[in-house]
Protein backbone atom coordinates (compact mmCIF):
# COMPACT_ATOMS: atom_id res chain seq x y z
CA UNK A 1 0.00 0.00 0.00
CA UNK A 2 3.22 2.49 0.78
CA UNK A 3 4.97 1.56 -2.65
CA UNK A 4 2.69 4.05 -4.83
CA UNK A 5 4.19 6.80 -2.19
CA UNK A 6 8.09 6.19 -2.77
CA UNK A 7 8.24 5.86 -6.07
CA UNK A 8 10.48 8.26 -7.83
CA UNK A 9 8.38 11.72 -8.54
CA UNK A 10 9.22 13.62 -12.50
CA UNK A 11 7.48 16.86 -12.80
CA UNK A 12 4.77 16.28 -15.77
CA UNK A 13 1.70 17.66 -17.32
CA UNK A 14 -0.99 15.99 -15.50
CA UNK A 15 -4.80 16.25 -15.38
CA UNK A 16 -5.86 16.95 -11.92
CA UNK A 17 -8.04 14.18 -10.65
CA UNK A 18 -9.89 16.45 -8.96
CA UNK A 19 -11.05 19.42 -10.94
CA UNK A 20 -10.11 18.24 -14.06
CA UNK A 21 -7.55 21.00 -14.73
CA UNK A 22 -4.27 20.31 -16.65
CA UNK A 23 -1.23 21.16 -14.51
CA UNK A 24 2.42 20.80 -14.86
CA UNK A 25 3.34 18.75 -11.27
CA UNK A 26 4.18 15.62 -9.54
CA UNK A 27 0.91 15.14 -7.58
CA UNK A 28 -2.35 13.57 -9.13
CA UNK A 29 -3.79 16.68 -8.48
CA UNK A 30 -3.47 20.21 -8.87
CA UNK A 31 -1.90 23.33 -6.59
CA UNK A 32 -5.39 24.42 -5.87
CA UNK A 33 -7.26 21.55 -4.75
CA UNK A 34 -4.23 20.12 -3.31
CA UNK A 35 -4.33 23.11 -0.70
CA UNK A 36 -8.11 22.94 -0.54
CA UNK A 37 -7.11 19.22 0.47
CA UNK A 38 -4.30 19.91 2.96
CA UNK A 39 -7.04 22.13 4.64
CA UNK A 40 -9.71 19.56 5.01
CA UNK A 41 -6.59 17.12 5.92
CA UNK A 42 -6.36 19.39 9.16
CA UNK A 43 -9.79 19.79 9.92
CA UNK A 44 -9.65 15.61 10.26
CA UNK A 45 -6.85 15.29 11.99
CA UNK A 46 -7.96 18.01 14.31
CA UNK A 47 -11.50 16.15 14.88
CA UNK A 48 -10.05 12.55 15.26
CA UNK A 49 -7.18 13.92 17.96
CA UNK A 50 -10.53 14.64 19.98
CA UNK A 51 -12.76 11.70 18.64
CA UNK A 52 -10.10 8.94 18.25
CA UNK A 53 -12.84 6.07 17.72
CA UNK A 54 -14.96 8.47 15.62
CA UNK A 55 -16.98 6.33 12.02
CA UNK A 56 -15.64 7.82 9.04
CA UNK A 57 -18.98 8.73 8.87
CA UNK A 58 -19.38 11.29 11.71
CA UNK A 59 -16.19 12.89 11.12
CA UNK A 60 -17.48 13.90 7.62
CA UNK A 61 -20.84 14.91 9.20
CA UNK A 62 -18.99 17.18 11.90
CA UNK A 63 -15.97 18.29 9.85
CA UNK A 64 -17.24 18.66 6.07
CA UNK A 65 -14.96 17.05 4.05
CA UNK A 66 -16.37 14.49 2.32
CA UNK A 67 -16.67 10.67 3.42
CA UNK A 68 -14.30 9.54 0.28
CA UNK A 69 -11.71 11.79 1.15
CA UNK A 70 -11.26 10.84 4.60
CA UNK A 71 -11.22 7.05 3.25
CA UNK A 72 -8.42 7.84 1.00
CA UNK A 73 -5.96 9.43 3.85
CA UNK A 74 -7.37 6.31 5.93
CA UNK A 75 -5.96 3.73 3.23
CA UNK A 76 -2.70 6.14 2.29
CA UNK A 77 -1.55 5.36 5.84
CA UNK A 78 -1.58 9.49 6.36
CA UNK A 79 -4.36 8.98 9.50
CA UNK A 80 -2.98 7.62 11.64
CA UNK A 81 -6.04 7.87 14.35
CA UNK A 82 -8.46 4.80 14.55
CA UNK A 83 -10.99 5.23 12.09
CA UNK A 84 -14.05 2.62 11.63
CA UNK A 85 -15.22 1.99 9.04
CA UNK A 86 -16.47 -0.62 6.22
CA UNK A 87 -14.43 -3.79 4.41
CA UNK A 88 -14.96 -3.01 1.05
CA UNK A 89 -15.93 -6.72 0.59
CA UNK A 90 -18.77 -7.63 3.02
CA UNK A 91 -18.85 -4.84 5.15
CA UNK A 92 -17.80 -5.30 8.19
CA UNK A 93 -16.04 -2.93 10.26
CA UNK A 94 -12.44 -2.40 9.84
CA UNK A 95 -10.09 0.18 10.77
CA UNK A 96 -6.84 -0.57 8.74
CA UNK A 97 -6.17 -1.55 5.21
CA UNK A 98 -9.47 -2.13 2.31
CA UNK A 99 -10.82 -5.52 3.88
CA UNK A 100 -11.16 -7.44 6.70
CA UNK A 101 -8.63 -9.33 7.85
CA UNK A 102 -11.21 -12.84 6.71
CA UNK A 103 -11.50 -10.90 3.29
CA UNK A 104 -7.90 -10.29 2.66
CA UNK A 105 -6.91 -14.36 3.99
CA UNK A 106 -9.97 -15.15 1.19
CA UNK A 107 -8.86 -12.72 -1.22
CA UNK A 108 -4.95 -14.15 -0.65
CA UNK A 109 -6.56 -17.64 -1.33
CA UNK A 110 -7.96 -17.06 -4.60
CA UNK A 111 -5.99 -14.51 -6.86
CA UNK A 112 -8.11 -14.53 -9.64
CA UNK A 113 -10.92 -13.39 -8.11
CA UNK A 114 -9.56 -10.91 -6.42
CA UNK A 115 -8.35 -9.83 -10.08
CA UNK A 116 -12.22 -10.21 -11.01
CA UNK A 117 -13.17 -8.40 -8.05
CA UNK A 118 -11.11 -5.39 -8.40
CA UNK A 119 -12.27 -4.75 -11.71
CA UNK A 120 -16.09 -4.79 -10.89
CA UNK A 121 -15.15 -2.84 -7.90
CA UNK A 122 -13.55 -0.13 -10.44
CA UNK A 123 -17.72 0.42 -11.20
CA UNK A 124 -19.30 1.05 -7.66
CA UNK A 125 -18.29 -1.34 -5.34
CA UNK A 126 -20.67 0.25 -2.71
CA UNK A 127 -23.81 -1.01 -4.37
CA UNK A 128 -22.99 -5.01 -3.89
CA UNK A 129 -22.18 -6.19 -0.82
ZN1 LIG B 1 -7.56 20.56 -9.23
ZN1 LIG C 1 -14.60 -8.27 4.84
Amino acid sequence: MFSVAVRAVTASFRTCEQCGKVFLGVRKICDACFAKEEQEFELVSDYLRDHPNAQAKEVSDETGVEVAHVMKWVKEGRLIARINYACERCGATIHGGRYCAECTAELGRDLQKTKAALLRSNDGYYSKR
